[in-house]
């Protein structure tokens, strides 16, 4: 079979055959060991047999009224050891007595006598005797092929080569068959999948070995997968939502900007269009950035930065938008604090958070950046005397498109606090965040 065949064999089968293939080399070398060692101890044996066998018929031998007989009677069955045979020999050459089958056995001996394996087949014992005068002679033959046993015991292990091979390529195919069973279960799923259904699940798996890891990974995959594809369904859905409220106000406004005769009017309108414009290109940009960085896109180079001369910089650009609601930036970072990060993304992250605490903070408040210790762990806190974000809201906050009062807030798109997270989650480390309802918000963010 060409190797390309055996490649498309199924993977049951493949275990199947290797299987084989293993039995059959280990039993061509057991097998004739096992005899091996059968035939050596019986070879052992069957010296010890001839010397009994011969004292038994030495025995029978005796004078009866001066002639030498053989008791054959005291010989019976099972005195003479299988594989032993022995002819009684008087003196002139006249056999008096021959063993079970002894006859035709010393034929076959005397012929084979001259051939090359003759001592290791045959083995030859004699034993003289003076009986009434006579010499006689017990010639004792011993083969251990002519024994029964081992006979048997060669048929037996030629017979159960093929029923082993039998039963083990039937038992593997059924034994590797049910083992591949969930594998099968899993393609089939993972068909079910292609054709867009990420609801399905592998069920009925209860093994905890291999397969049943493989199972249950690619369940807890399936689950992210389903979770993460609802989310940029949402995600797409909330995007399209949010850019046609600003291309709807747009629309109108340059319609009634076109077809009014007032002037003061249409310079209304083009002030709303040139503020949704801003708006649209704001969040573009923050779109462009978050989903630059979930592909992995973004360039991220740390390095030693001064946080106290970025939080001044970010300040003095928000300043005019703080002035507006007075609002006090207190900058409370240690002046020489140095941290280790990408000066573009941590610059985002500063202004994102400075001016969530000018947006939401109540006029005549308060924004404070300031460096606390936790252990060895630094962290830099961005606190509020605000508007804060009741219970409910908290835990969303971070979500894409998140915003906790969409009715009063026009002017947030919900995508600053996760661009947030995402810078934090570069630098390797994590966002919190406490809040009071009327009180103040505290952001913690530590992994610089
Ligand atoms: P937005 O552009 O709406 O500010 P963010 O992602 O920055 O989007 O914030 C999400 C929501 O979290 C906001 O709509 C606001 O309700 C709430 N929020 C964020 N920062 C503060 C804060 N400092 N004080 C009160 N609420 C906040």
């Amino acid at each position: 079979m060409k190797w390309k065949k055996i490649k498309q064999l199924k993977l049951s089968t493949k275990i199947t055959l290797l299987y084989l293939i293993l039995s059959a080399v280990l039993l061509s070398v057991l097998i004739p060991a096992v005899y091996f060692m059968v035939e050596n101890s019986l070879r052992e044996g069957l010296s010890g047999n001839m010397l009994i066998s011969a004292s038994a018929v030495s025995n029978a031998v005796v004078e009866e009224n001066g002639e030498v007989v053989v008791h054959s009677s005291q010989l019976e069955w099972g005195v003479i050891k299988p594989g032993v045979y022995i002819q009684v020999v008087s003196q002139n050459g006249d056999v008096l007595y021959w063993s079970r089958d002894a006859e035709w056995v010393f034929d076959i001996a005397e012929h084979e006598k001259n051939e090359k394996n003759w001592e290791l087949e045959w083995s030859y014992l004699t034993e003289s005797k003076e009986v009434g005068g006579q010499k006689i002679q017990i010639q004792v033959l011993g083969n251990i092929y002519y024994n029964d046993f081992l006979n048997k015991f060669l048929w037996i292990l030629l017979l159960i080569i093929p029923c082993y091979l039998l039963l083990a390529a039937i038992g593997s195919k059924f034994l590797s068959k049910r083992a591949l069973q969930p594998i099968r279960q899993i393609t089939m799923t993972a068909k079910k999948i292609s054709g867009g259904d990420l609801s399905e699940r592998i069920e009925g798996i209860e093994s905890h070995d291999e397969v049943g890891e493989l199972a249950d990974t690619f369940n807890r995959m399936l689950e992210e997968l389903e979770v993460s594809f609802q989310r940029e369904r949402q995600f797409t859905s909330d995007a399209s939502h949010e850019l046609r409220t600003p291309m709807t106000v747009i629309t109108a406004c340059t319609e009634d900007a076109l077809y009014t005769e007032d002037a003061a009017i249409r310079e209304e309108n083009i002030r709303v269009i040139q503020k949704e414009n801003e708006r649209m290109t704001k969040m573009l940009s923050q779109l462009l950035m978050l989903s630059r960085g979930y592909e992995g896109r973004c360039h991220f180079q740390p390095e030693q930065l001064c946080l106290y001369d970025m939080v001044e910089s970010v300040s003095e650009s928000l300043a005019s938008m703080a002035e507006a609601k007075g609002i006090q930036i207190h900058n409370q970072i240690p002046e020489q604090q140095m941290i280790d990060a990408d000066q573009s993304l941590f610059t985002q992250l500063l202004v994102n958070l400075i001016e969530n605490g000018i947006k939401y903070g109540n006029e005549g408040g308060n924004v404070w950046v300031s460096m606390e210790k936790k252990g060895e762990q630094q962290r830099l806190c961005v606190a509020d005397d605000g508007i804060g974000i009741s219970k409910e809201d908290l835990p969303k906050i971070f979500e894409r498109f998140y915003r906790a009062d969409k009715a009063r807030d026009r002017n947030g798109s919900g995508l600053g606090l996760s661009i947030v997270k995402w810078i934090v989650t570069m630098h390797g480390g994590d966002i919190s965040v406490e809040s009071t309802l009327g009180k103040g918000t505290r952001f913690v963010v530590t992994g610089f």
